[in-house]
């Protein structure tokens, strides 16, 4: 991408009615645009990192053998009537609407009950089970608070997976394989080390659910963790039967702030029951559906990796998800400089690299304010000065140093230090 060719400018301010830090530093880098509390667009720039992280979780749900599909957005109030889960008293964040004749829809908010009557007519016998979908789309969720940036929208993109399976063990095994999943994602992203499973309410058999929570201060959640044994309980339950339950010590856990960042919940056979979903097994014999949902927040999760990583000069992507790996900016109007510059991004757009092109007009320090800010991993300058000096300046957005790299090897270089960073 060349700067002089994109819209994107950065700004020196955040819009004032902005309180969320996440929010902040997205909006001055260029990268979301917001329309309301809770609600943003996403630029070119957030455009591409929400499509960094959905494409890992997409490799993660596809290498368990799982499908994508896209339900609907617009949902039929009769369907949500059967599992009584239309009325606002039950569920209170609905946005609704109307058709012209008046007949009221539903603006999705989660998907069981769409995703088991689309799969009701396909589902007869036990050789038609298990099933796994997810889709990865919008949700609409009419929060009461939405003061956190990405972190709570009323609109945000979701992942979210169902599985229908035979039995409970067949449900448990599925269980266990997305669970190994999800901590392979949210290593993928940057957060491994401080990301945890975590027992929280609901659940249907268990009697708990398993939340995937991040540590950090801005959390909503407040969790207890066990750090050796790398499992957490959420407040909400943590009681002394359930800490024997399930084998932790009150001595070996600590209080500290989470961010849910991803659930999966066992459904039983709640909805699959309340919507007359069934199957035959090997004996003919009618039997009943067991149902899991498994949620992963895109757009949170952007809104945390931005928060968690920035420092006093903005965001700092993990390569992973960076929108761009490299940072390209020519400092002088010499011949010499803009020919190595031209040549070096043509040669790392042809091997692949991602590269922010600077080409504008503009002084050197507001080049490098924008490389920081926009936190992408890696800063290569050219000018006259560095020509002279041997070649090219790269610098690391997480380190200070700078290095000099020869102009005859520096594609090679940088693609060789792009692939060590991811
Ligand atoms: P929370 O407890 O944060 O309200 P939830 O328990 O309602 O979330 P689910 O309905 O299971 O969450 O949604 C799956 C995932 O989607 C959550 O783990 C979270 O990462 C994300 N998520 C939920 N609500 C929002 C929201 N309003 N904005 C952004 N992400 C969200
Ligand atoms: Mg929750």
């Amino acid at each position: 991408m060349r700067r002089s060719q994109s819209f994107i400018k950065t700004k020196k301010q955040a819009p004032a009615d902005e309180q969320a830090h996440n929010a902040q530093l997205l909006i001055r880098g260029g990268y979301i645009h917001k329309e309301m509390a809770g609600v943003y667009s996403y630029l070119p720039l957030g455009k591409r990192v929400l499509d960094n992280i959905a494409q890992i979780v997409r490799e993660e749900m596809n290498a368990i053998g799982t499908e994508e599909v896209q339900m609907s957005v617009l949902q039929p109030k009769e369907l949500w009537e059967k599992t009584n889960r239309w009325d606002d008293n039950v569920v209170d964040n609905w946005f609704k609407t109307k058709l012209k004749s008046g007949t009221e829809l539903g603006v999705g908010l989660t998907h069981e009950e769409a995703v088991a009557d689309a799969l009701h007519d396909y589902i007869f016998s036990y050789k038609d089970l298990p099933i796994y979908v997810y889709q990865i789309q919008n949700k609409f969720r009419n929060e009461l608070r939405a003061k956190s940036g990405l972190l709570r929208g009323r609109e945000f993109v979701m992942k979210d997976l169902y599985s229908l399976s035979r039995s409970q063990e067949e449900h448990d095994a599925f269980y266990e394989k997305i669970s190994s999943a999800y901590l392979k994602i949210f290593s993928r992203v940057g957060l491994g080390d401080i990301t945890y499973p975590t027992y929280a309410s609901g659940g249907y058999f268990s009697g708990f659910s398993r939340e995937f929570q991040t540590l950090s201060e801005i959390g909503e959640d407040t969790i207890y963790l066990d750090k050796q044994k790398r499992v957490a309980v959420n407040k909400e339950i943590y009681e002394y039967s359930l800490l024997e339950k399930i084998g932790l010590n009150k001595e070996d856990l600590v209080e500290v702030k989470a961010v849910e960042v991803g659930n999966i919940f066992p459904l039983g056979t709640k909805y699959t029951d309340a919507l007359g979903m069934h199957f035959a097994d090997e004996q003919g014999q009618k039997k009943s559906i067991t149902m899991g949902s498994y949620g992963i927040g895109i757009s949170r999760l952007m809104g945390l990796l931005a928060e968690h990583f920035a420092d006093e000069h903005g965001l700092v992507w993990p390569a992973n998800v960076a929108p761009y790996k490299v940072y390209l900016a020519n400092l002088s109007d010499s011949e010499p400089a803009k020919q190595a510059a031209e040549a070096v991004y043509r040669s790392l757009s042809e091997a692949g690299v991602a590269t922010i092109y600077d080409d504008r007009n503009e002084r050197p320090g507001e080049k490098f304010a924008d490389a920081d800010l926009m936190g992408i991993p890696l800063r290569l300058v050219v000018s006259e000065k560095s020509l002279q000096a041997g070649g090219f300046e790269l610098k690391y957005r997480t380190k200070s140093e700078v290095e000099i790299i020869p102009a005859t090897s520096v594609s090679q270089q940088v693609v060789d230090k792009v692939k060590s960073l991811i």
